[in-house]
């Protein structure tokens, strides 16, 4: 998706540092401003009255809105050793911060001020008239530097808590969701209206989903239409399918149609360790979004809020995810119909879903998005195919019939990747053989030619393969063979690739020839080289997963035939919903089936044992075998292949 960033990442960076350098900067000004000299403190009034006594006093200031007086000094008198304290005052030793008090004199703090001045005029009895002091009364209004002292500490704790707030939030305080103070913030993604340029073009297949995506659409091109007869329209749609299927794209393509604003969030990014800040986050969304109305609201992966509510009693409490997921059922009820806000969300689990958020006036509507069938990965592919240079003869249906069971993405990844490996071999154009490597990464991931295996383990390989392959050709409901190579790719020692027939049922008969092909390979080992391996562990899962579902899930056994034992999800505190003797009967039933296929298997090598020697043989040769090598091998395939048009 583009990277819009919302209107909260508009505003202007804020940064903590100015502040600090601001505050610093403050103190160092204050501290050069004219403040209230300050002296040394006379604590006892014995002591003021020998000051006074002994004529060492030139002047008396009472501050009266400071209950303080402030005893000045003759200058001639200050040298004597009585007056030590206020002859080397702080404020000598930092002449720049502190030069201010340049006077030499006391500060008393009184308690009474008439007692101050009785006091004063008895130290005075014994003076002569002339040497007599009246004391000056001043109101002190100016700043004190030393008051702000005493505030410093709690300014720097309110400077380290909000320095370590920035920290815990992580980042900056300026985007959208960063810092803690913006947390209940909605964490969507905007696209303005004019800024998306994914068009219904750009989606290849998914003609059903279109259709009935295209009433949304409309609605939100021409509401009145719809409001004047009277009708309501959903207010959600539920997008439902595996990912990398084109739901987003989709719900994108509906804005960029209809020309509205576009908030694209997923539904973990409602989720924080914060209490309340999911439903926070959910109303900010709408409130958000009611501004810009009409607009489309799309959630990704609403399943991480959406799940259904206290299902599960064992699992204690979900208080926060219920709350999240209760805001968004109240603000979707709260919105006006008419309002033009529409919700669209998907998940690829609609079945896990609270109840509440599909009843109607919600995601009333459910439009399933599968993995794409032939048809719509032609579509895909020439979409895809658009922006990259590709040799005219490649014919995209052959390309589309390689690839069953990839989703959008993975074809978009496939072009890509065929892109790139052209690139590494200097092609001007991308060639055929480039979508087929490409083919091979994406499904058994690297190729790796560095894994040198001793003679007898490749041998084993060969064979191994070479078994898959042959039973393959000789089972009516198997999987049409594509290939069979031992050049290891990802975690695989080699592997035969099928082309898997779209939509079709399984029957018994279906699933048991895929099982035995896949038993194929171990059942070759024993016959050809009398010895079994453990390269047989990952077709031995899958068979016995496979034969589990027969008996279990599909009622496929004999013993046990037309039930279904799946435990369900709900219900996965209750344990089992079966017996332990039909526990046992479950197990005996995939032994039975599991040994009765390998018997199959191994009569299949049997009959064309001499076959299976050629085929390994030549892989050990070539490495790779395609179709017309296993046809000169062992012949025309006996079952229809529907014309496959396979290189
Ligand atoms: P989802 O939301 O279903 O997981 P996305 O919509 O994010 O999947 O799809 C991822 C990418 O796959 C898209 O950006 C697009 O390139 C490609 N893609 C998926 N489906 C389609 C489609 N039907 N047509 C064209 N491209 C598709």
């Amino acid at each position: 998706m583009a990277d819009h960033k919302s209107k909260f990442d508009k505003r202007p960076e804020f940064n903590y540092s100015w502040v600090i350098l601001i505050v610093v900067l403050g103190l160092v000004l204050f501290s050069m401003l004219p403040t209230t000299p300050s002296g040394a403190k006379i604590k006892e009034t014995k002591d003021l009255r020998l000051f006074i006594e002994q004529g060492d006093v030139q002047n008396i200031e009472i501050v009266r809105n400071k209950n303080l007086a402030r005893i000045y000094i003759k200058p001639d008198r200050i040298k004597e050793q009585r007056h030590f304290s206020i002859q080397k005052s702080k404020t000598d030793k930092y002449p720049f911060l502190f030069n201010k008090a340049k006077d030499k004199f006391y500060t008393y703090d009184y308690s009474s001020s008439i007692q101050f001045n009785n006091d004063i005029t008895s130290f005075q009895q014994n003076l002569p008239e002339n040497q007599k002091i009246l004391p000056n009364v001043i109101d002190d209004n100016s700043f004190n530097f030393t008051d702000l002292l005493g505030w410093l500490p709690f300014i720097a704790m309110i400077l380290i808590t909000i320095f370590i707030f920035k920290r815990m939030s992580g980042g900056g305080m300026g985007g959208a969701g960063g810092g803690i103070f913006n947390v209940g913030k909605s964490k969507a993604n905007i696209i303005e209206k004019g800024d998306i340029s994914t068009t219904f073009n750009d989606v290849a297949g998914l003609d059903e989903a279109k259709q009935e995506i295209e009433e949304i659409v409309d609605f939100l091109k021409n509401p009145g239409k719809y409001t004047d007869l009277g009708g309501k329209i959903p207010k959600g749609a539920l997008l439902v399918g595996p990912p990398g299927t084109g739901k987003t794209l989709l719900a994108k393509a509906v804005a960029g149609e209809a020309n509205v604003p576009f908030f694209s969030l997923s539904g973990s990014d409602f989720v924080e360790m914060f209490v309340g800040v999911g439903a926070a986050r959910v109303r900010d969304l709408f409130t958000q979004a009611k501004e810009k109305a009409p607009c489309i609201i799309f959630i990704d992966e609403i399943d991480a809020i959406g799940r259904a509510r206290g299902k599960n009693p064992m699992q204690g409490s979900n208080d926060e995810r219920e709350n999240t997921l209760n805001q968004l059922l109240t603000e979707m009820d709260g919105f006006g119909t008419n309002k033009g806000v529409i919700v669209l969300a998907a998940t690829n689990r609609a079945d896990i879903l609270d109840n509440a958020l599909l009843r109607p006036g919600r995601f009333d509507r459910q439009i399933q998005i599968d993995l794409p069938q032939l048809k719509g990965r032609i579509a895909i592919f020439k979409v895809h195919t658009k922006s990259i240079k590709i040799d005219n003869s490649i014919d995209l249906e052959f390309l589309a019939k390689q690839t069953p069971g990839f989703s959008g993405a993975d074809i978009a990844n496939l072009c890509n990747e065929a892109a790139l490996l052209a690139a590494r071999n200097d092609n001007k154009v991308i060639v055929k053989q480039d979508f087929l490597n490409a083919i091979d990464r994406v499904v058994g991931g690297l190729e790796n030619r560095t894994k040198i295996y001793p003679p007898k383990t490749r041998e084993t390989i060969a064979v191994h393969e070479a078994g898959h392959a042959l039973v393959s050709w000789f089972l009516e409901h198997a999987h049409q063979f594509v290939k069979v190579t031992i050049v290891p790719r990802g975690r695989a020692e080699g592997y035969a690739q099928y082309l898997p027939e779209e939509n079709r049922l399984s029957t018994t008969e279906h699933i048991k020839h895929e099982m035995c092909v896949t038993l194929g390979g171990r059942a070759a080992e024993e016959i050809a080289i009398g010895a079994i391996s453990s390269g047989a562990w990952d077709d031995l899962r899958k068979v016995t997963a496979s034969a589990y579902r027969m008996v279990k899930s599909l009622g496929m056994s004999s013993k046990l035939p037309n039930v279904n034992y799946d435990e369900l999800e709900s219900n996965s505190y209750i344990g089992k919903p079966y017996s332990e003797h039909t526990a046992q009967i479950i197990d005996e039933e995939v032994g039975h089936i599991i040994a009765e296929l390998y018997e199959k298997a191994k009569e299949i090598i049997h009959i064309h044992r001499e076959k299976l020697d050629i085929i390994a043989a030549q892989l050990l040769e070539k490495e790779v075998l395609f179709r017309e090598d296993m046809e000169a091998i062992c012949g025309k395939r006996p079952y229809d292949d529907h014309n496959l048009n396979i290189a």
